[in-house]
């Protein structure tokens, strides 16, 4: 389906032409709404006409249901309805000088992470180009600063979706000037996908959803992990440093009595020890979600397990948790307005 950012500069180019625009009018269209990031009707260089036309033709991807702020204005979630009646989400993080944008691959997930709302509800479909490249835009459009930084942590498994997610990948380097290393893919370990993200031109930063050092219980918390368990998502971990040269995160929710004991922490330290570039973990407390039973570990659990990590020569670091008064935590707006 045609919409605002799904359009190629070649069918722009060539629907100008057809109504009779001259051809560096494509070129502008085009740079106002990538480079400079203005909403349409900001585009006041192309005539009041032309942007009428273009409002009509080119049609939102997205119609926002819902829009919450939390921490004092600096996060910003909504939850979209896409044409076909779909719901996502899209969070925006601002800080001083720079914005983050976390966006959602695909509606609902099929990957049943037993901890994750998104997981928990199920898998809707793909999302296409324009929607991906669509939420980055709008967050955009609603920020004073710039947005420098692309999460794909939002709804859905980025590399069961590498197609759309390249594209936009693309649109937002090459079109919007966004830094290659300033975008960040994380995957539960969809080992061939990632092999793929490897043979892909851009350097984007590459996050692995571990949760468990050990198989038995990282197969309980993520289920694709029976498909490709811990040593293969490490070899493509390995493999994808080797081929960028950029440095992996790991990403591991914390959760009570569950996957944040000190043994667990020692475990981690021997898989992650001489990681090539040296492994990141970031620490995330959980965030609770009504289909699961397991609670968030307590701050001094998860310094703790940070400081064994450190100990034992392992970058971590404590994520602080933004927004989880807007219930900002993935698939938690969705399952609120479905549930
Ligand atoms: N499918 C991708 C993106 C998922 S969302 C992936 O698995 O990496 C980004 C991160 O948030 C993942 O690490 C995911 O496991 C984590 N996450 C999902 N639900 C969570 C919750 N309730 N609490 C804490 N982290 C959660």
């Amino acid at each position: 389906m045609t919409s605002r950012y799904n359009i190629t500069a070649e069918d722009l180019a060539t629907h100008l032409v057809a109504l009779g625009e001259r051809p560096f009018r494509a070129k502008q269209v085009w740079e106002g709404l990538y480079e400079q990031r203005k909403p349409l009707e900001d585009l006041t260089n192309i005539g009041a006409d032309l942007r009428t036309h273009l409002d009509a033709f080119l049609p939102h991807s997205l119609t926002e249901l819902t829009r919450r702020e939390g921490d004092n204005g600096t996060t910003v979630k909504w939850l979209w309805r896409t044409q076909d009646g779909a719901q996502i989400e899209t969070v925006l993080m601002r800080y001083r000088d720079r914005a983050t944008v976390c966006v959602s691959s695909q509606a609902g997930c099929a990957m049943a992470c037993t901890f994750c709302a998104t997981g928990q509800a199920g898998f809707e479909r793909h999302l296409d180009v324009g929607e991906i490249v669509e939420q980055v835009l709008r967050a955009q459009h609603a920020s004073p600063q710039r947005v420098s930084n692309v999460v794909f942590m939002g709804m859905g498994e980025p590399l069961a979706n590498l197609d759309a997610v390249w594209g936009a990948t693309q649109r937002l380097h090459q079109d919007m000037g966004m830094s290659a290393r300033h975008i960040t893919i994380s995957t539960v370990g969809i080992v061939p996908g990632m092999r793929k993200l490897a043979d892909l031109a851009l350097p984007v930063t590459l996050a692995v959803s571990l949760h468990a050092p050990d198989d038995e219980l990282r197969s309980e918390l993520v289920p694709i992990n029976k498909r490709y368990p811990i040593a293969s998502v490490m070899e493509a971990a390995r493999e994808y440093v080797a081929r960028k040269g950029r440095r992996v995160t790991f990403e591991y929710a914390c959760i009570e009595r569950v996957n944040d004991q000190l043994q667990r922490a020692e475990a981690l330290a021997d898989l992650l020890r001489g990681f090539p570039g040296g492994a990141h973990v970031n620490l995330i407390p959980l965030n609770s979600t009504d289909g699961y039973g397991g609670t968030p570990a307590g701050a001094m659990r998860i310094q703790n397990f940070a400081n064994a990590l450190t100990d034992r020569g392992v970058n971590a670091t404590v994520r602080r948790n933004r927004g989880t008064q807007i219930d900002a935590a993935c698939g938690q707006l969705r399952s609120r307005n479905l549930g």
